[in-house]
């Protein structure tokens, strides 16, 4: 007897949307996001003092709620150039800044510059960040074997977005996890003239009752808590030792259907 853990309420899809930067134009996209259902991550650079930037830092916790706002560095550095101290200042400063803004804790960071080596890695773990998302497409919708080197499903621009989307939605084999990661920069929509794309896209990605429209962080925070279930040798009986609840779907011993999705309350144990 076993069972495959699931995303919330016994999805097996999720989709997450990250952005970089900040600008203003994350006004519009935060906006089109709340209309369709869909969650997202907002990296900022909070030593960047650019008036407007400023501006809109001051109305960032009411502008981004519902969404995750994560580290980018204070100043927007190739980290990779850096000496070990400036990386450590560019990160726990915008940190610190970001956590002071939102009285929330910033777990989260997207690489500047889409720059990180073993040693960024080691150094971001040490100040507290569990993900941090890098640029390279990955063309496909897996988890990541590791989340500080999360790479995407693709760019917001990929010329194939809505043929990916079509594929995902269709897509029902609920013995696979699925996560659809895309990026990019508010303000590329305006730059490119190409809002329309992000319109389309979004609004075919929304109200679909099998996925899990989620942010960086509860991806991150969710699967922890999954992958931590504790289990009996003989698969009957789970305990899950973390506060958020888990869903497992309990898999058919008769064939290759599904079985039953069960929720296992935070905190608590369950025979199957
Ligand atoms: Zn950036």
């Amino acid at each position: 007897m076993f069972s495959y853990i699931t995303f919330p309420e016994g999805r097996s899809k999720a989709l997450t949307m990250s952005y970089d930067d900040g600008r203003e134009h994350d006004k519009r996209l935060v906006e089109l996001f709340n209309k369709c259902g869909i969650k997202g991550t907002f990296h900022l650079n909070s030593g960047w003092m650019d008036p407007e930037l400023e501006k809109m830092r001051m109305e960032a916790v009411k502008l981004y709620e519902g969404h995750e706002i994560a580290t980018h560095s204070l100043t927007h550095p190739t980290l990779t150039r850096l000496s070990d101290t400036a990386i450590v200042t560019e990160i726990l400063e915008d940190r610190k800044n970001l956590e002071k803004l939102t009285g929330r804790i910033v777990r989260g960071h997207s690489y500047p510059n889409g720059a990180y080596n073993e040693n960024v890695k080691q150094i971001l773990k040490s100040l507290g960040i569990v993900y941090a998302r890098a640029v390279s497409p990955t063309d496909d919708f897996e988890m990541p074997e590791d989340f500080l080197e999360w790479h995407p499903t693709c760019h917001h621009s990929a010329p194939d977005l809505m043929e990916k989307a079509k594929w995902f939605c269709d897509f029902d084999k609920a013995q696979y996890l699925k996560l659809f990661y895309v990026w990019g920069h508010s303000y590329e929509f305006d730059r490119d003239s190409s809002w329309n794309v992000i319109e389309e896209f979004c609004e075919y990605m929304s109200g679909h009752n099998d996925i899990w429209y989620a942010t960086g962080i509860e991806i991150v925070d969710y699967m922890t808590a999954a992958r931590g279930l504790i289990w009996s040798a003989d698969g009957s009986h789970v305990y899950n030792p973390y506060a958020m609840d888990v869903w497992i779907r309990r898999v058919s011993s008769e064939g290759p259907e599904m079985g039953d999705v069960i929720k296992v309350p935070g905190g608590k144990g369950i025979i199957l």
